[in-house]
Formats: C-alpha cells, structure tokens, sequence
C-alpha cells in the first residue's frame, strides 16, 4: 500500500484526504491519505521519520510551508517563492527528498481550466502572504505583468521585487490597476470572516477573470460583485483542487482523476 499525507497543524479540517482518497478509488489503487499534526519543532525529524518509513509523499501546510525548505531539496520555484507545499520521496534514499510548491499550479492550471491566458496580460494580485507568493510566480512565469497590492506596502515591495519587473503598493493602488488589468487573483484572508471584498466594485468589469484564493466560503462578495460586472469568476476550490492534481501526478506519476477530486471536494464545500 502506498501512502501519502499532509503536515500541518491544525489539519483536522482539512479537505486534502478525502480529495485524494476520491482519486485512488476511482484507479483502484491501493494507497491512503493520512494526515500528521507535528510539533513545531519536530517538522525536521518528521520529515526524515517519513522518509525512513516509506511514506510517498506529503502535502505540507500551516505553518511549516516555509520552514519545510530547510529539510528538503527545493525545485527552483519553490526556492523563488520561499514555500514548499509538496514532498517528494521518490528520489536518491541518500539524499534529500524533492520540495515543490504546487499552489502555483493550483492558480496556474485554474486559470487554463476557465480558458483563461495569462501571457501578455496585465494582473493585479492583492496580498503578499503565502498564497500570493504562489500566485503572483504563477502569473509572472506565464508571462503576465504583475502589480501587487497589499495592505501591508512594504510587503507588496518585497515581493515585486523578489519577482522582478512587477509593480507594488497598497489596497488604495487597487481601484486604478484593477480597471485597467484583465486577471485579478485575491489571496487575502478578506472574505472568509465577514462579507467584505478587498477590492472596490466599481474597478470590476467584464474584461476581467477573477480568481479568490478563498473557499470557505466559496462565493465571496468579490466573486459575487465581479459576477454582476460580467467579469469570468473562479472560486477558490478550484485553486485547492488544481494544487492537489499537482502534487498527485507528481507523486504517482498518472493523470490525476479530476472530476472524481473535484466532486468529492465540493461535497465538502
Ligand atoms: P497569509 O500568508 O497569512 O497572508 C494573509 C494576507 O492577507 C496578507 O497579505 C495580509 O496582509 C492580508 N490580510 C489579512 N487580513 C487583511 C485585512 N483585514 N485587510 C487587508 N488584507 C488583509 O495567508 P495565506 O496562506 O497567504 O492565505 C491567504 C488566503 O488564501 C486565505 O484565505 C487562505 O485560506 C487562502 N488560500 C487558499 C488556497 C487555495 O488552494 N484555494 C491556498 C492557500 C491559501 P498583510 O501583509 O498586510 O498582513
């Protein structure tokens, strides 16, 4: 049997073990999804623990996604966004295993799932947190110029400037970039507590997809009022299905089954 797993803590809500379980029933594999809620201290030694118990893979979240790169061999977008998200033990046993970030793909592979391009297009990503390090690499490596708008301004500075060429300041630069860009992702936590959107109504319009990185709840008030603009919406199930699709093909090797994940994560939903 193989198994695979998230490190995380807390993690007992999370939406990754019946997502990927739904993949191995609908291939009849024989593997499982467990989760691991480690010490804070102990990521290192969990690490190396699964490793030395032949685990295949692990999914990593709040709050080792930064730390997790010092116990791992970061690809290079991992290394450019400074998170891991995605173990991979299939390598050298000598050495150490492989770290990925596949919320970049998450964000990537939602946008091609709506028909949506990002080469040449102008984007606005608001925050400057984990997801939208993710997002904003995922958008600038297909080709998009980026502006990066977050309440804290000298965060949004630091990643415009890790990401090279990009543009950056706070929630007030959103209403001008926003009217004129063609890709808006929201990686804030704004939306989740209470229904308030980061971004202004009046810059939405039809020209515009629109991804909120949020899922609980799943129809935010900025997906809602970009809808009522004609604006392409994308819901954040689609960014936490796609990053799992990710990291299952990397992990087996197959075709994600991703209409069977995407039901089982939206009957959760
Ligand atoms: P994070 O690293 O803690 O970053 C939080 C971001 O939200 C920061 O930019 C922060 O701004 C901003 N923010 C928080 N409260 C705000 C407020 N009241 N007004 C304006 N900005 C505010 O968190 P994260 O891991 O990036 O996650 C962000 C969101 O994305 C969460 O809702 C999370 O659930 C979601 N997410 C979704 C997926 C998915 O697959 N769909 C994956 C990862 C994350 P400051 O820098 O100024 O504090």
């Amino acid at each position: 049997m193989d198994v695979f797993g998230l490190l995380g803590n807390p993690v007992g809500h999370s939406l990754s073990p019946p997502m990927h379980e739904a993949a191995y029933d609908e291939l009849g594999m024989d593997a499982r999804y467990v989760t691991f809620e480690p010490d804070p201290d102990d990521l290192g030694r969990a690490i190396e623990g699964a490793a030395a118990l032949g685990i295949s893979g692990l999914n990593v979240t709040i709050p080792f996604k930064e730390d997790a790169l010092d116990h791992v061999d970061p690809d290079d977008l991992a290394a450019r966004i400074g998170a891991v998200n995605t173990i991979d033990f299939s390598g050298d046993e000598e050495k150490p295993p492989t770290g990925h970030n596949t919320d970049a793909a998450g964000v990537r592979r939602s946008f091609a799932h709506h028909d949506v391009t990002l080469a040449g297009k102008d984007a606005v990503v608001v925050g400057a947190g984990g997801a939208a390090r993710a997002a904003a690499f995922a958008l600038a490596d297909a080709g998009a110029a980026v502006h990066i708008a977050n309440r804290t301004v000298e965060r949004a500075e630091r990643l415009a400037d890790d990401l090279k060429g990009s543009t950056a300041g706070g929630l007030a630069s959103l209403e001008s970039h926003v009217s004129d860009a063609e890709v808006l992702v929201n990686a804030t936590s704004v939306g989740m507590e209470e229904d308030v959107s980061p971004v202004p109504a009046e810059a939405l319009h039809a020209d515009l997809a629109v991804l909120d990185a949020v899922y609980r709840p799943l129809d935010t008030r900025l997906l809602r009022e970009a809808r009522e603009r004609g604006a392409t919406t994308i819901d954040g199930a689609w960014m936490l299905l796609y990053q799992g699709v990710e990291a299952f093909e990397r992990w087996t090797g197959r075709d994600a089954p991703v209409s069977a994940m995407n039901e089982a994560l939206r009957a959760r939903l």
